[in-house]
């Protein structure tokens, strides 16, 4: 296997003009002289929601396969436009989509999942001292039918190739600096981090920040991929490093806040105290495909009831309020309440395992800055309470100030 391979995935900012593509091929030749390049491209800039735009005025309810078919077409353009510039500046290239790599995934349109990567085209272009370009967000069925892997996808092809490949890091290259503390646009101070694990980016990106694909986080961790996340218009930067987070807890408990506004609490009142209650309840709202986060149950010994509440996103609380009504007369409950108004804020941290006060430290600041908790949950590397919509920024503020303090090093 060829040895000192760098693969850099370029985001439809990075590609959305000629001009650009020309800054990205310069990227790519400096990159080329320390040994193969293999390079995955997004879309150009908005191409994938124009394409999907196209296919909601041809039909209200477009057909997934030819969807599919359709959406990877725009990264068929990009890919031929990067290798046609490279060669204009003298470089060899050739560009493949996934079906000529043969990135094999499952049967499902819309967000399939890849089983099995050939490296062989990869490997005979390399030997023809080629820069390899290859579409991202696409695959083929073993069927020969093309599939995408959902939007933003093209982050996991990157990862994909680069296991299937041996690299042992790959570029993530967009239009921001790398992944920071918080949003920056939303909370002063947040700043960019140096490094941070697979775990806190997947859970960063889970609660809402938009950096990367989380599956392409997920396959990282997998394969021992590093990620380094930069901005492809400030090349010389060395971005944010993702990778397996050994010894960072050792000098940071925390390493972001997230806000999520995008959840609706909902509480069916006064159900029995019984076994198999809480399981039909959720049970139920699984069968809609509906994913809950959050649940808290809370219970009167008076009464012998429970009031079991919990968190849903917005575009699925109509739903959820429905699935609950139907069951609130076999199972007696008093009634079903909903509150759409309400945000998720987390603190996010590997180290925060190993650090039993910050819980308090957490419900104090937000009682300091007057903000109601709703609701709370913990796992080992996040603290997320629900609070009110008006208050998220102001918690979210509070509790980066607080931790920022406590951090010695980014
Ligand atoms: N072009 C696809 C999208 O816009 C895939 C990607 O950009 O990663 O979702
Ligand atoms: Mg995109």
């Amino acid at each position: 296997m060829i040895k000192n391979i760098s693969v850099l995935k370029f985001g439809g900012s990075s590609v959305k003009s000629i001009g650009r593509i020309q800054h990205v091929c310069e990227i790519i030749e400096k990159r080329r002289r320390e040994g193969p390049v293999l390079v995955v491209v997004s879309a150009m800039g908005d191409t994938t929601d124009y394409l999907v735009k196209l296919a909601n005025q041809a039909s209200k309810n477009p057909d997934k396969r030819e969807l599919d078919l359709l959406l990877s077409t725009g990264e068929q353009i990009s890919i031929t436009l990067v290798a046609l510039v490279l060669r204009n500046m003298g470089i060899k290239a050739r560009s493949f989509t996934a079906y000529q790599v043969g990135i094999f995934t499952e049967s499902v349109y819309s967000k399939a999942r890849i089983i099995d990567v050939k490296t062989e085209t990869i490997q005979t272009a390399f030997a023809e001292n080629e820069v390899v370009v290859v579409a991202g967000f696409q695959g083929v069925t073993e069927n020969g039918e093309i599939t995408t892997l959902g939007r933003g996808g093209s982050d996991t092809t990157a990862v994909a190739l680069a296991a299937a490949v041996g690299a042992t890091t790959c570029d993530i290259y967009t239009d921001v600096d790398g992944i920071y503390t918080a949003d920056p646009n939303l909370i002063k101070g947040a700043h960019r981090l140096e490094r941070v694990s697979y775990e806190e980016v997947v859970e960063m990106a889970r609660l809402g920040a938009q950096v990367i694909h989380p599956r392409a986080v997920e396959l990282a961790r997998q394969y021992k991929v590093v990620l380094r996340v930069r901005n492809t218009f400030k090349p010389n930067d060395e971005g944010t490093a993702i990778d397996g987070g050994d010894n960072m807890e050792i000098y940071r408990t925390v390493s972001g806040v997230a806000v999520d506004k995008e959840q609706a609490t909902v509480a069916i009142m006064d159900v029995p105290d019984r076994p198999g209650i809480a399981g039909k309840i959720m049970q139920a709202v699984a069968d809609k495909n509906i994913v809950i986060d959050m649940i808290m149950q809370a219970f009167h010994p008076k009464l012998g009831l429970n009031n079991i509440s919990f968190t849903v996103a917005q575009a699925d609380l109509d739903q959820t309020i429905s699935v609950l009504n139907d069951l609130q007369k076999e199972l007696g409950a008093s009634e079903v309440e909903a509150d759409p108004d309400i945000a998720k804020v987390s603190l996010i941290g590997a180290g925060m395992v190993h650090q039993p006060g910050i819980a308090a430290q957490l419900f104090t600041i937000l009682g300091e800055a007057g903000v109601n908790i709703k609701m709370i949950a913990t796992s080992e590397m996040k603290l997320t309470c629900v609070v009110s919509r008006a208050d998220a920024d102001k918690a979210a503020q509070a509790i980066h100030d607080a931790f920022q303090s406590d951090n010695t090093q980014h």
